[in-house]
């Protein structure tokens, strides 16, 4: 399901002056997006006039849906009052208390202005404390556009080398080979393998970055074992740990990490935090975070940026953090919990080779019938893609927009009736296309 003739024309028109048509590689395309002419809560309607429940939710950034009241009403205040300035505003230092006071193990917090930026600074600032180079992060595992975090990100699986010794890989040609001299990658949940390998490179290593929850590794939940054995190596070798939470903070009150054992050095947040506009931060114990300490002089690590802290993000991400009490996350527990199991139950029933994977607000359909232990069956799997394509026309065709390729999320505005629409188009779509498809 592709978009209406106005969407057909505008893509037309955008070919013209972008590379591809687009300004995002995560566009969704088949074979032109659908253009948006606005969003309301949970849905978003087209320039075509149609209406769509989001589960994208710009890619789980709208924890409150579009166009959220507090939101909106804060920018509108704001922007009347000026949209940037050099000098810092009330609103950073309320946002910061926020965070700081709400999510454990971050006592200093740094704004910017992307979850790229949060993830950059979170290394060079790990690099600083250590004076050590290197990094290990997780086979697979997606961190944003930092050259150093994006050694092993996606590749063709002739590449990938031994499970036990995941090879680095360059994440476009040219990339350079002293990039990937620094990388050390770790396979998802491999306890061995991460206390080897973490040992190994022990006195180069200035930290593991790790997403508790990797999306694109598979939306599974890391072991135990597996935090226990990153955490204690970590620590025992002075590598920092730095979870990366751009995208799963919006697992709970306090965090990803909080829900899952990690204890941190540093944590990088983005989307949820900046209330729909464009926010990054990085947060940690107060002796890292000293790095970016320019009160005597030139910090260990200076870090600007024109936009950093602006006031807009700052106002809306506070309206949109302050909405998210305990009540909201356990309306997205619930509404979460039924869509898993009930698409679940249908997969079951129907003896079709899919299953369901996330936590909380997030979950992800893959084209095989339990659930990838890492990132490279979840890849393999994708020779099931073009279930998965089929799986994403259907939703649409039914009035709901699932991310193909990415973690589908949840939002306050949805409704009960919502969460059981999702799953009753689920099961339209195994009566529909099971035989056909061949699943
Ligand atoms: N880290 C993680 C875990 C992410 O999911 C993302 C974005 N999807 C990023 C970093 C990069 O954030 P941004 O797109 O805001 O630069």
């Amino acid at each position: 399901a592709g978009g209406g003739q106005i969407s057909k024309d505008s893509f037309a028109r955008a070919r013209r002056v972008f590379p591809d048509g687009t300004s995002r590689v995560t566009i969704e395309r088949d074979p032109e997006p659908i253009y948006i002419e606005r969003g309301a809560g949970s849905h978003v309607f087209d320039v075509d006039g149609r209406r769509f429940l989001d589960l994208n939710c710009n890619f789980t950034t709208l924890i409150h849906g579009h166009a959220f009241p507090p939101v909106v009403q804060a920018l509108t205040d704001q922007i009347q009052r000026g949209s940037c300035f050099a000098n810092p505003t009330k609103g950073e230092i309320e946002l910061a208390e926020l965070l700081c006071g709400r999510i454990p193990h971050v006592d200093r917090v740094r704004f910017v202005n992307t979850g790229t930026e949060a993830v950059l600074f979170a290394v060079k600032a790990a690099r600083a404390f250590t004076r050590r180079s290197k990094i290990a992060k997780i086979e697979g595992a997606y961190h944003g556009a930092y050259d150093w975090v994006e050694v092993s990100q996606a590749s063709a699986p002739a590449n990938w080398g031994d499970p036990a010794q995941p090879k680095s890989i360059q994440n476009y040609q040219g990339m350079p080979d002293s990039v990937l001299d620094e990388v050390v990658v770790i396979r998802f949940n491999d306890v061995e393998g991460a206390r080897q390998l973490l040992s190994a490179h022990a006195r180069d290593l200035a930290a593991i970055v790790l997403d508790p929850m990797p999306s694109r590794g598979g939306l599974i939940a890391p072991t135990p074992e597996f935090i226990a054995a990153l955490q204690e190596t970590a620590r025992n070798n002075g590598i920092l740990v730095i979870a990366d939470e751009v995208l799963n903070l919006r697992q709970g009150f306090q965090g990803a990490s909080a829900r899952y054992g990690l204890v941190p050095d540093v944590i990088t947040m983005g989307k949820i935090i900046g209330g729909g506009l464009p926010i990054g931060a990085v947060g940690g114990r107060e002796d890292v975070m000293k790095v970016f300490d320019a009160s005597a002089g030139r910090p260990l690590l200076p870090q600007g940026g024109t936009f950093s802290a602006n006031p807009l993000s700052m106002i809306a991400g506070l309206a949109s953090m302050r909405h998210l009490d305990h009540a909201a996350f356990s309306h997205l527990e619930t509404l979460g919990t039924l869509i898993r199991d009930g698409i679940s139950r249908l997969i079951e029933k129907s003896g079709a080779s899919l299953c369901v994977t996330g936590a909380a607000s997030l979950f992800r359909v893959h084209p095989m019938g339990r659930p990838p232990s890492d990132y490279r069956e979840a890849y393999l799997s994708q020779g099931g893609a073009a279930v998965m394509k089929e799986l994403t026309r259907f939703f649409a065709s039914n009035g709901i927009i699932l991310p193909y390729g990415a973690a589908a999320c949840l939002s306050t505005p949805m409704t009960r009736a919502d969460a059981e629409l999702v799953v009753d188009v689920f099961a339209g779509f195994l009566d529909s296309d099971q035989n056909k498809l061949d699943l």
